[in-house]
């Protein structure tokens, strides 16, 4: 990020900072030297002399706290000058757990020399802004010690349940396939909504645990929902299942094979496996999801591309990558109806998916007339609560024996 990187010059004696300055910049010495000292009652005591590649300043920026010691040149120096937020930015966006052990160890590192050169070793004075800030960062890393911790246990109880949401055939109203999602009922807290644990369970690393355990739970349902669908429809192409796949799961290669052995093992034929990505694992890394993505194809199963058209969605994920489906996120169905540029978006998107060769799933179907649109751009499939909200496997065996079409 060079705008954001610039030198600074000084002469011998030049002071950098003083103690008890607000700090922006962090340096990092090119040339020369710096000394570091403190004022003590008996006088200036140097604590550090600074030379070629050594960083000056960083802790009070990482503690946003006052400098705790006096920067001057030693001779003509050269520093580069590390701006504030390039430094503070990829920490604010570390997790909890890291920044906290950032900011303690700073703290200690910060108040050392004081301590030796006092001599007293009481612990040091932190203002109250700086005693909150870390209250509050400890109170949020305490909490996803405490999530990660219960997680843990709700695979192994479990806690989690598969519910599954038909997906239909717009053209003639029969059950295609169904995604399958991620329940959570707490002991205590009772139901937590996917919406806020999914994102946890990513951060934490917590998600590749559970990815494998709802692709081995969805493929066991599968074979257990294919069954009765035969009975009820032998003449029908048997349904697929969609099995949400986080970006953070495909981070290791290796947890493809995992992911491969939990396929063979279960007896699914590929050919009925969805899995569903978000393009945040393109927009991460292309050149790894391209990799990724063809190691996946290999396995012989279905991919599709979820969410699309919300975050950073670019139309050339679309014959870059081995999709097989594309999924139109619910945010413009949901817009169709009183929106014209949604609806043009949506012919457009469903248009050239159509152009490419890829199956459409339109997602968040509420209203007949949604629905009717959605079949006359050439959507082929649809999901949403006007044809069923996600349910228990034995729901929706029910609807299957029953022989449900919509
Ligand atoms: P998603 O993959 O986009 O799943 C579709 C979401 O839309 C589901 O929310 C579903 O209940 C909801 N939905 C379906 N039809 C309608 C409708 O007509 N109206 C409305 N308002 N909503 C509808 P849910 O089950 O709360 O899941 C939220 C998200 O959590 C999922 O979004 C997915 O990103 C994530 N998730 C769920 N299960 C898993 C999982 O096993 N693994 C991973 N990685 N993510 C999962
Ligand atoms: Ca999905
Ligand atoms: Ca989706």
């Amino acid at each position: 990020m060079p705008e954001q990187i610039y030198v600074r010059n000084l002469k011998a004696g030049d002071v950098l900072f003083r103690e008890g300055e607000e700090g922006d910049d962090a340096y990092i010495v090119e040339t020369g030297t710096v000394e570091i000292s403190l004022d003590l009652p008996s006088g200036k005591k140097v604590i550090a002399t600074l030379g070629k590649g050594e960083i000056i300043g960083e802790m009070s920026l990482i503690a946003d706290a006052p400098r705790s010691a006096t920067a001057i040149a030693a001779e003509e120096s050269e520093l580069l000058v590390l701006k504030r937020d390039r430094l503070l930015k990829p920490i604010e966006a570390a997790d909890p757990i890291m920044r906290l052990m950032i900011q303690m160890i700073v703290d200690r590192l910060r108040d050392a020399p004081r301590w030796m050169q006092e001599g007293d070793g009481s612990t040091p004075d932190i203002s109250n802004a700086r005693q909150l800030a870390f209250d509050e960062v400890r109170e949020l890393a305490l909490r996803r010690i405490q999530i990660e911790g219960e997680m843990r246990q709700a695979i192994e109880v479990p806690e989690f349940e598969l519910h599954y949401q038909p997906i239909i055939n717009l053209k003639t109203g029969m059950l295609a396939g169904y995604e399958a999602l991620m329940r959570w009922t707490h002991p205590e807290r009772g139901f937590v909504s996917p919406g806020e644990f999914i994102p946890l369970a990513e951060e934490s690393g917590m998600i590749v645990e559970m990815g494998r355990w709802a692709l081995e739970t969805g493929l066991r349902d599968h074979l257990a929902m294919l069954e009765a669908f035969k009975k009820s429809f032998p003449d029908e192409k048997p349904p697929f299942v969609s099995v949400n796949v986080s970006g953070r799961q495909l981070f290791e290669l290796s947890e493809i094979d995992v992911l491969r052995d939990i396929i063979k093992k279960s007896g699914v034929d590929p050919s009925q496996i969805k899995l569903e990505l978000t393009e945040s694992l393109m927009v991460h890394d292309a050149e790894h999801a391209a990799v990724a993505l063809e190691k996946l194809k290999e396995l012989g199963i279905l991919l599709a591309i979820d969410d699309f058209g919300t975050g950073y969605s670019s139309l050339s994920y679309l014959h870059r990558f081995p999709f097989d489906t594309l999924k139109i996120d619910r945010a413009f169905v949901v817009n169709m109806a009183k929106d014209e540029a949604s609806r043009k978006l949506v012919r457009a998107i469903a248009g050239m998916a159509i152009d490419l060769g890829l199956d459409i799933v339109a997602e968040g179907i509420e209203e007949q007339h949604e629905y009717d649109i959605l079949a006359g751009y050439g959507c082929h499939y649809g999901q949403g609560f006007l044809m069923a909200r996600p349910s228990p496997i034995s729901n929706n065996i029910e609807l299957i024996e029953n022989a449900t079409t919509w």
